[in-house]
Order: C-alpha cells, then sequence, then structure tokens
C-alpha cells in the first residue's frame, strides 16, 4: 500500500532528483562541460570528472536490461511486498538505472522489454519513488 515503504534518504546531491520525482518528473544529471547524462545523482561527472551540473528531464521510457525476482527482502519494511522486482533499466537516453517494476504483471517481466516510469509514495511526507510498470504506455 502506498506510502508503507520508508521515505528515500535525501542529501544535497540528490535533493533535485527527489524534488523532481515529487513532481512528477524523472530528473537526470547533465554535465554542462561534456554533455554526459549520470544517474544516480552525485557531485562529478562520471566521464570528465567537471562539478558543473544541470538538471533534465527525462522522458520515463526505456527497456529491462536485467532483473531478479526477489523473495527475501533485505529490509523487514519490504518483506510484505515480495515476491517483487529490482530491474536494471536502461533509459531512452542512455544512462541505466536501478529500480523497480511494479503492476499486477511485474512478475512476468522479460530482458529487452519495453517499461514505462511511474511513481510510488513512500514514507507519510508524500515523498515519490520513481519505479517502473511493463509496457511502452503513456507516462
Ligand atoms: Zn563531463
Amino acid at each position: 500500500m502506498p506510502g508503507d515503504l520508508p521515505a528515500p534518504i535525501v542529501n544535497a546531491d540528490s535533493a533535485p532528483y527527489w524534488e523532481g520525482a515529487r513532481n512528477g518528473k524523472l530528473l537526470l544529471q547533465r554535465c554542462r562541460d561534456c554533455g554526459t547524462l549520470r544517474f544516480f545523482p552525485r557531485y562529478l561527472c562520471t566521464a570528465c570528472g567537471s562539478d558543473h551540473t544541470e538538471w533534465a528531464e527525462a522522458s520515463g521510457r526505456g527497456t529491462v536490461h536485467s532483473f531478479t525476482i526477489v523473495h527475501r527482502a533485505a529490509l523487514p519494511e519490504f518483506q510484505a511486498r515480495t515476491p517483487y522486482v529490482v530491474a536494471l533499466i536502461d533509459l531512452e537516453e542512455g544512462p541505466r538505472m536501478m529500480t523497480n517494476i511494479v503492476g499486477d504483471d511485474a512478475l512476468d517481466v522479460a530482458l529487452g522489454e519495453a517499461v514505462t516510469m511511474a511513481f510510488e509514495e513512500r514514507g507519510t511526507e508524500g515523498a515519490m519513488v520513481p519505479q517502473f510498470r511493463r509496457g511502452a504506455g503513456d507516462v
């Protein structure tokens, strides 16, 4: 049920990402020196080491690079959700993102399949976490 899982831990590098998620946007960092997009949020560009960063909105579309189905949750708060899917998604813009596949048909996920962003509420303060659903539907 929404909000039954812990809220994300926000730091100075990830605060814009989580604020974007609260507003229904998936934000990626873009290096202002070399243009490389990166995920997850971090201080320095992974390609050139620059700290000149801007934020860019992603389409919310991607494909499944890899996945696993979790039957024994690492944290007790997640045990009631088992079995659930943890996946690596190749975003349309290039970066690879670790996330969950959610929805009634999530366990039928397949490699290379198109997925579309969805959001789940976490915690009690309205935090939203980008997740994905199977299919190339509307974002
Ligand atoms: Zn760079």
